[in-house]
């Protein structure tokens, strides 16, 4: 790719096509194979880069911890200037978008159960007999004064 974009900077060639495949770590210390599809085209004294990157990356669910898997899809869009353009590095860009479009918690479902917090069993695969009733905590401690 460094030819490329060196012929893209003289002029020689005004476009470059991205296809590439690149593997990338995740803000999660994986590392991922992205899929980027788009291209680099000289407009006038800029290169415009547009992309779309895909990746999926594995995870736990953060209710029920299991299994999961996140999809990430990054439309990507920025001016380059030419001069800059020989030190352009599409994994590093990669890698901060991957940080940026990182989710703070993954669900495997948005109504994932999640885990009974007494007995600890999965609620999405079956039910148990445990105290069902949420009690306000503040709710709780009067309770108690009350049951004295
Ligand atoms: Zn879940
Ligand atoms: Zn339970």
């Amino acid at each position: 790719m460094k030819e490329q974009l060196r012929d893209l900077a003289r002029g020689v060639i005004t476009q470059i096509e991205l296809n590439e495949r690149l593997m990338v770590e995740t803000p999660f210390d994986n590392r991922v194979p992205v899929e980027v599809t788009g291209a680099l085209t000289r407009e006038g004294k800029q290169i415009l880069l547009r992309f779309l990157a895909r990746a999926v990356e594995d995870q736990s669910c953060s209710r029920c911890l299991g299994d999961t898997k996140f999809l990430y899809e990054i439309p990507y869009e920025e001016v380059v200037e030419i001069e800059q353009i020989e030190t352009f590095d599409l994994s590093e860009v990669l890698r901060q978008e991957l940080q940026l479009a990182a989710p703070m918690r993954v669900l495997c479902d948005e109504d994932c159960q999640g885990l009974c917090p007494h007995c600890g069993i999965n609620l999405n695969e079956a039910t148990c007999d445990c105290e069902t009733e949420q009690i306000d905590p503040r709710l709780s401690a009067l309770k108690r004064l009350l049951d004295e």
